[in-house]
């Protein structure tokens, strides 16, 4: 028997669909070991505020195929004080939690290692944000579905643009991070992709639309961190060069964050849900559970949050051989 007999879990910061899959894998693995589990709404801040429901195996029925989260998310400012931190400390005793689990991204990770550093109470963090950006798994929970709804959309733009021979700069979430953009780009065979990770040379760009002869529909997916703007600011400008295109935006926003979880993110959020009870039960903490060539990690806290993760740039490659 483990010696954690009572562990909590909680979603914070951004939601990501396949969260409610990640709960209830860990619930149910938890349980299967014998473990009470008891849910924290709205992250941490619900810690701070004791806002905490026992959850039962039933509790978790029928909520693998439910996008967003059912603890709810949220961002909390009270948390990145320490006298909010001891307040949640203070609510984990009273509930006699002896471990936890959060599900989210960086900045959940850097609150958990803060806090346990602070407090002696072991965490273990499972990476959910449609992003894809934590250091140290190769997928996160929510990427997939995304990538699929971004994806979708685009095709459907695609049908308007050629048919009206119309050029479309459509932004897509990232915050910083160009992997959404970079591999919908590729499956949607965008004419340019625009991302964070790249000096964007606006100039090559115009030269490439001005070149490119009679092709008149175009798709350029833009990153919205990119270093020269976002979808509108570009477009804008490019108003001013290519008079001859008709150009149009489309900020993708927040249907990339929702919507029932793919099959790929199921299955991650499964896996990495029973990986974090086992990690607690064998006495790790401060570490994210991930995902590397098909197989479980851990990943201390402080080499995700420091460390970067990049982007394959032979994908640049790819993406501009074959946009010609
Ligand atoms: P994500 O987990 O999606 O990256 P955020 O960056 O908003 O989302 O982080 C989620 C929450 O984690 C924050 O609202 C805050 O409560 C907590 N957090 C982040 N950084 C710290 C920190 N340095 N110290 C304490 N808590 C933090």
């Amino acid at each position: 028997m483990s010696v954690i007999k009572k562990l909590a879990v909680l979603t914070s910061g951004g939601d990501a669909p396949g969260m409610n899959a990640a709960i209830r894998a860990v619930v149910r693995a938890a349980i299967f070991r014998g473990i009470e589990v008891v849910g924290i709404r709205r992250g941490y801040q619900g810690m701070i505020e004791h806002d905490f429901l026992p959850l039962q195996s039933k509790d978790v029925s029928n909520i693998i195929q439910r996008g967003g989260t059912i603890l709810c998310t949220a961002r909390s400012k009270d948390f990145k004080t320490v006298e909010g931190r001891r307040k949640a400390f203070r609510n984990l005793e009273k509930e006699k939690i002896d471990a936890c689990v959060v599900i989210g991204g960086d900045g959940s990770f850097n609150g958990a290692a803060v806090f346990s550093e602070e407090h002696d109470i072991p965490f273990v963090g499972i990476p959910g944000t449609i992003d894809n950006d934590l250091f140290g798994t190769d997928y996160t929970i929510g990427y997939d579905t995304a990538l699929n709804t971004i994806v979708e959309a685009v095709d459907r733009i695609r049908d308007t643009a050629s048919s009206h021979e119309r050029l479309f700069f459509i932004e897509v979430m990232g915050r910083g991070a160009g992997f959404l953009a970079l591999h919908s780009g590729i499956a949607t065979g965008a004419e340019a992709i625009l991302l964070p990770e790249v000096d964007n040379d606006e100039e090559h760009l115009h030269q490439y639309l001005i070149n490119q002869g009679n092709k008149k529909s175009n798709i350029i997916l833009v990153a919205e961190g990119n270093n020269v703007g976002g979808a509108q600011a570009i477009a804008d400008r490019c108003k001013k060069e290519l008079k001859d295109y008709d150009i149009r935006v489309n900020v993708l926003g927040h249907i990339q964050r929702g919507g029932s979880p793919s099959a790929f993110d199921r299955f991650l959020a499964s896996r990495l849900g029973v990986a974090s009870v086992e990690a607690l039960i064998d006495n790790q903490r401060s570490i994210m559970v991930g995902f590397v060539n098909h197989d479980i990690v851990h990943v201390p806290f402080n080499k995700t949050i420091h460390s970067s993760k990049n982007l394959n740039h032979i994908l640049l490659d790819v993406a501009d051989i074959l946009a010609h």
